[in-house]
């Protein structure tokens, strides 16, 4: 009987899995895991390629994931080294005909998938893409990827009019292996150099990786809580689980695709109701399906200070300043507890995301290439397309058609947070200031200052001159 390894990636996922659907159905299958050490032991900064959130969450997925295909009968095979080397020694051991994966987008991705294609090339082993990574299939899109419109409203209303969102596979029922496996090895935390991260009380949400913790979250967000008619409303919160799905660390591992999803927001309104919050969720998939695209047409650009835009940019701000913004110590509230949220918990929202790139390149003027790479070392949901993507985008060198946009980060603040709720619960050491104060501590007296216990030592002066609100100088 033929032998199939599937090469889980960012798929960590029995169900809508292509490559496995097409392998388990016309042979014996090796379903086949390779934590690759360069994304651990890269260091090209100061700190981790991938941080203890993420690992363990990865850890967490496939595990899982193993669990998912021993109860088809399978055995995942789990190693930890350089997918093009391990892989062709597997073909050479096993006798393996041919390698099905999922196909990425970005360049480290693609180097590996290079490399691993040369190694087989040896063998006279193929290895089969499917593209499976997305709501709408690439071969669905209405022109190739590389006349993609430049500007998301277009992409958008073309996708919208021309494609259909292709129904998800089911989960193969059987997964038959061959008789002798090799036993492989799942690594621990320690391995990759972290300790257990200490769960923080004030996190969103406490995520878990895996497939069965994915469906679980969209029953609660959708189902359960009922939260999805509210989202257009509640998108752009602070606090708490509901506010916006949180499907994003699911979604970035694989661990759930965007057509299921998709298809049970349809069932959602079918079944409760179809309003602007339904809809906008698609199109959140969307701006994620969008960046994928992106980055596909435009290759490595994104990773570049100029962008996919190849602007001559210069930074001239303190460079002394980048560690200030890494580690929450800005003096702007609103910056600090969105950076503290992310270092406690891997988590931050939109809104804050949004706010924290813009405030490191429109306000300190620095490059905002270690900023993205800091955002890759913590978030859990990281995914290179919607990350670096998203930064080109705030940075100005992306595919925002507006050209400077700036956030005012106190007036967002304000706006966001009026009563100081959310810098507060990262911040406590804010906590007594009153909430017209909470955003702008500078403005405090020193008679204020010592009235609330606000010492140096214990929040900072801004680090740069705040726009339209300086300084307090008595
Ligand atoms: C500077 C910056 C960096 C970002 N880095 C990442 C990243 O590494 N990984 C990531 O998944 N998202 C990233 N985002 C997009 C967005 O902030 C997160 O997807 C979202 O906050 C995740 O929370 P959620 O799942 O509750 O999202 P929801 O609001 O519930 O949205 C549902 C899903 O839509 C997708 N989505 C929503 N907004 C965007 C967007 N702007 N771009 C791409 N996809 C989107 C996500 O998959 C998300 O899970 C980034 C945004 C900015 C401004």
């Amino acid at each position: 009987m033929r032998k199939i390894l599937v090469w889980f990636r960012n798929d960590l996922r029995v169900r809508d899995h292509e490559p496995l659907c097409k392998a388990a159905g016309k042979a014996e299958v090796i379903p086949y895991y390779c934590f690759d050490v360069r994304q651990f032991a890269d260091i090209r900064y100061a700190f981790p390629k991938t941080g203890a959130f993420r690992t363990k969450f990865l850890l967490e997925s496939v595990h899982n994931l193993g669990e998912e295909i021993a109860q088809r009968g399978g055995k995942l095979l789990v190693e930890t080294g350089k997918p093009e080397e391990r892989i062709p020694q597997l073909v050479a051991t096993l006798g393996i005909n041919a390698v099905y994966a999922h196909k990425e987008v970005t360049d480290e991705e693609i180097q590996v998938e290079e490399a691993l294609e040369h190694a087989l090339w040896r063998y006279k082993v193929p290895v089969e893409y499917f593209w499976g990574t997305t709501l709408y299939h690439l071969e669905d899109l209405p022109f190739p990827v590389k006349n993609l419109p430049e500007v998301f409203s277009d992409f958008r209303k073309e996708v919208e009019r021309y494609v259909h969102v292709r129904e998800p596979m089911p989960a193969p029922t059987r997964i038959n292996v061959p008789p002798v496996m090799p036993p492989g090895r799942m690594p621990t935390l320690e391995q990759f150099g972290f300790a257990e991260p200490v769960h923080d009380e004030r996190a969103v949400l406490a995520f878990r990786g895996g497939e069965p913790e994915a469906l679980r979250r969209m029953q609660a967000y959708f189902w359960d809580n009922d939260q999805l008619q509210h989202y257009k409303h509640t998108r752009n919160g602070l606090i708490g689980a509901d506010y916006s799905s949180k499907l994003a660390p699911w979604l970035s591992t694989g661990c759930i695709s965007p057509r299921t999803i998709f298809w049970d927001v349809k069932r959602y309104e079918r079944e409760r109701l179809r309003n602007e919050s339904t809809i906008h969720l698609i199109t959140e998939l969307m701006w994620r399906d969008f960046f994928r695209f992106i980055a596909k047409k435009h290759a490595n650009k994104i990773f570049k200070a100029g962008g996919i835009k190849e602007a001559a940019v210069r930074f001239n701000g303190n460079p002394a300043h980048f560690e200030r913004w890494r580690s929450g110590t800005t003096g702007y509230p609103f910056i600090d507890a969105n950076m503290t949220e992310m270092m406690r918990t891997g988590y931050m929202s939109s809104r804050g995301r949004q706010n924290v790139a813009s405030f490191l390149v429109r306000d300190l003027a620095l490059n905002w290439v270690p900023g993205a790479a800091w955002f890759e070392s913590q978030l859990l949901d990281y995914d290179p397309a919607s990350n670096w993507g998203n930064w080109n985008y705030v940075a100005g060198v992306g595919n925002d058609p507006r050209e400077g946009r700036h956030f005012n980060v106190v007036k967002q603040a304000r706006e966001y947070d009026p009563e100081g709720e959310y810098v507060k619960r990262w911040l406590p050491q804010l906590r007594d200031l009153p909430p017209a104060l909470v955003h702008t501590p500078w403005l405090l007296t020193a008679s204020q200052r010592q009235q609330y216990g606000l010492t140096e030592e214990c929040y900072p002066f801004p680090i740069i001159e705040p726009r339209g609100t300086p300084l307090a100088r008595s």
